[in-house]
């Protein structure tokens, strides 16, 4: 059995998670943790899930009960996530992270960790998406240079972080296909008198509102013709489902940075 806990107890991700975890065999939730100062403190996990009592009251702090689990699944913000990290490293205890919007020094600070715990980081736990990744670093080698790349992607309104993490690891696969590095050619969002599209550009573009769970679509497109490659996640499940997976299979592995590539064998 998998001792889970979960941070981020009472977002949008944490309630979804500690769902997963009570219809997930092997796996059991042993503690639960939200932001200090929240209102939600004392309130037992299982409750907020809609799932009735389960006994497990969240905590304000996950250095305190770091020996009551071996893996923590966290969904919160980079600054929480990071001082996370830092005391599951300390102590040993595994880690998935599902949190997006990290600077580049951030991501790099997180992914230091991975030399002394087991370490499970991806923009996007869903299977549907892991695989549409894999198809579009294929689609990008066979397609090459002829091809113009552009990347759309939708969210709901509450997102903080623009363009979402999953159209950013969407344009790192694209990139590496065609050879190129994402960072010097991504363009996000054109306005006024861009001049012609450079043809080694990745351009992004972003929508909010709504209730839009996650929408992403690749174009790729040439004189003539058009391949789009999408992806359109209709409940939060679908992440859920893939971090709890991801959790029982960090359960079993050494120390280093793991993708959700690397959990599905792909
Ligand atoms: P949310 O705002 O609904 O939930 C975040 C929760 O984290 C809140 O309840 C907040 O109080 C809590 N939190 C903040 N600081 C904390 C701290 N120091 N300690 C404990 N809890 C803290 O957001 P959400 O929609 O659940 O998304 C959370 C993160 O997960 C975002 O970065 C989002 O982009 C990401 N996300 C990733 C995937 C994926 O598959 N990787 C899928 C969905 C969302």
């Amino acid at each position: 059995m998998v001792r889970m806990a979960v941070t981020g107890a009472a977002g949008r991700m944490g309630r979804m998670l500690i769902e997963t975890i009570a219809s997930t065999e092997g796996a059991v939730l042993t503690a639960a943790f939200e932001r200090p100062g929240s209102s939600l403190i004392g309130a037992d996990s299982g409750e907020l899930a809609g799932l009735g009592k389960n006994g497990i009251v969240i905590a304000a702090q996950v250095e305190a009960t770091l020996e009551q689990f071996d893996v923590l699944i966290d969904f919160t913000a980079p600054a929480a996530t990071l001082a996370n990290a830092a005391a599951c490293a300390g102590v040993g205890r595994k880690m998935v992270v599902g949190t997006t919007g990290f600077t580049p020094q951030q991501e790099q600070q997180l992914l230091a960790c991975g030399d002394q715990i087991a370490l499970c980081k991806a923009a996007n736990f869903s299977t549907g998406v892991n695989v549409a990744l894999k198809l579009l670093e294929q689609a990008a080698a066979t397609l090459g240079d002829d091809y113009d790349i552009e990347i759309y992607e939708a969210h709901h309104r509450h997102k903080v972080d623009a363009p979402s993490g999953t159209a950013l690891a969407m344009g790192e696969a694209v990139a590496r296909g065609v050879n190129r590095n994402l960072r010097e050619v991504a363009v996000y969002g054109r306005e006024g008198q861009t001049g012609a599209r450079k043809r080694e550009t990745i351009g992004f573009a972003t929508v909010r509102g709504g209730d839009v769970v996650g929408d992403h679509t690749v174009m790729f497109m040439a004189d003539g013709e058009r391949v789009e490659i999408t992806h359109k996640a209709s409940s939060r499940m679908a992440f859920a489902r893939g971090a709890v997976r991801a959790a029982v299979w960090l359960a079993q592995q050494d120390a280093g940075v793991y993708s959700m590539q690397d959990v599905l064998g792909l």
